[in-house]
């Protein structure tokens, strides 16, 4: 087992293979393949276009730092580095075309980061390289003609989280310096330079655990939206690569590899499903509000369709769905499960409903203005903003 597979976290690679084998992403794949048959090469082509591509003589560290994380990370294919103009502190990493390699970066993360903090970066995205991230075709599943089954959206989101885990893991091992990929996050989160503000990892570190706090108590209803997000940052990947840090796969005398694995997905579970078969009170409001929820969303562009049962019945089951559902009695009970879920659940698993409520409404194809509403009005009376909704609707979920 090369030191890549050693360190990649188990959940990544346990979803991975099953959805590897989903008969729906099977098929996209088959689907793409067929496409890039016709138009081959077309990332490169377009980079080489938009992008400026780094050569060695240009970029000599750059190139010295990429060397060094291909040894490490055990990567075959040749490199091809490129930067774009950007003021975000942004960096990417394409499937191969031609047996090249192609990483991206912005010119301000470029410009910003500095020495392990960029190694970290470069590790990241060529650890998506390595676990094979883009073999799984998030994007076009989820925003494709077809209409997923929304568990596999389920499932895809939860698998993106654990790949950005692996990934970091990657970048981690390749930096080799603590204090360096929590300086890079940092910056990624702040999109600050580093160079008018000091940081100090303990004081971020805590920033993390007062939202952990606060999130564990229904009281403070401070939406920590932040936690829902996969890129550029995410407080619980922090969180991650601490326990990583403290693992015997970094370290001989720190934690066995289990308990690393099992704290990770405990840290992780604040963002799954699980509630869908949980027997608590919180995990029932949930259900509820996701059940009349989806279709009133559903039926807000006019009547439910075939098509719209359909997807509802993939989520909750076959025969979940019957005439006798009466959709007019649910949308008035609407705000009471709403204020179930508000008095019973944390903000965490609202915002959990509210973003599969999102998936469900994507996974039907399309988002009309209608359904959109009705999302927003779940969300402000959730005590969430609608931006909320935007961003899940919206977000790319390519891995970068
Ligand atoms: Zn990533």
């Amino acid at each position: 087992m090369t030191d890549a597979e050693k360190i990649r976290c188990s959940n990544d690679r346990d979803l991975f293979d099953a959805l590897s084998r989903d008969p729906t992403i099977v098929r996209i794949k088959e689907h793409i393949a067929r496409l890039e048959d016709d138009v081959p090469f077309r990332t490169r082509r377009r980079l080489l276009s938009t992008a400026v591509r780094l050569s060695p003589a240009m970029a000599p560290s750059l190139r010295s730092m990429a060397d060094a994380c291909i040894e490490k990370l055990g990567v075959s294919l040749p490199l091809e580095l490129f930067v774009f103009p950007s003021p975000q502190h942004n960096a990417m990493c394409f499937r191969p075309e031609e047996g090249r390699l192609l990483v991206m970066f912005s010119s301000a993360l470029l410009e910003d980061f500095e020495g392990s903090e960029l190694v970290f970066v470069m590790g990241h995205e060529l650890g998506h390289h390595v676990y094979a991230h883009h073999d799984i075709p998030i994007g076009s599943v989820l925003r494709g003609d077809e209409k997923p089954d929304p568990r596999l959206a389920l499932s895809l989101f939860a698998w993106s989280r654990y790949a950005e885990i692996s990934a970091d893991r990657a970048g981690a091992y390749c930096a080799d310096d603590r204090q360096a990929v929590a300086r890079s996050l940092f910056k990624l989160a702040s999109g600050l330079s580093g160079r008018t503000i000091s940081f100090e990892l303990d004081d971020f570190l805590s920033q993390v655990d007062q939202m952990q706090e606060e999130d564990a108590d229904p009281s403070i209803r401070t939406p920590s939206e932040d936690w829902f997000s996969t890129h550029p940052f995410s407080p619980l990947r922090v969180k991650a690569l601490e326990l990583f840090h403290g693992s015997e796969l970094v370290n001989s005398s720190g934690d066995s590899t289990a308990q690393l694995e099992m704290g990770v997905q405990k840290l992780m579970s604040l963002m799954e499903p699980s509630y869908l078969e949980a027997k608590t009170v919180a995990a029932e409001s949930m259900r509820r509000l996701l059940f009349a929820g989806s279709l009133v969303v559903a039926r807000a562009d006019g009547e439910i369709t075939q098509g719209e049962v359909g997807v509802f019945e993939k989520f909750f089951g076959k025969g979940a769905f019957k005439d006798t559902v009466d959709v007019g009695a649910l949308e008035k009970d609407l705000d009471n499960r709403i204020e179930r879920v508000r008095e019973e659940a944390g903000v965490t698993q609202a915002m959990q409903v509210l973003q599969d409520l999102c998936i469900v409404a994507r996974a039907e194809g399309h988002t009309m203005e209608p359904e959109r509403l009705v999302l927003e009005a779940i969300a402000t009376k959730l005590g969430l903003s609608a931006g909320f909704v935007t961003r899940t609707l919206e977000v790319d979920l390519g891995p970068d």
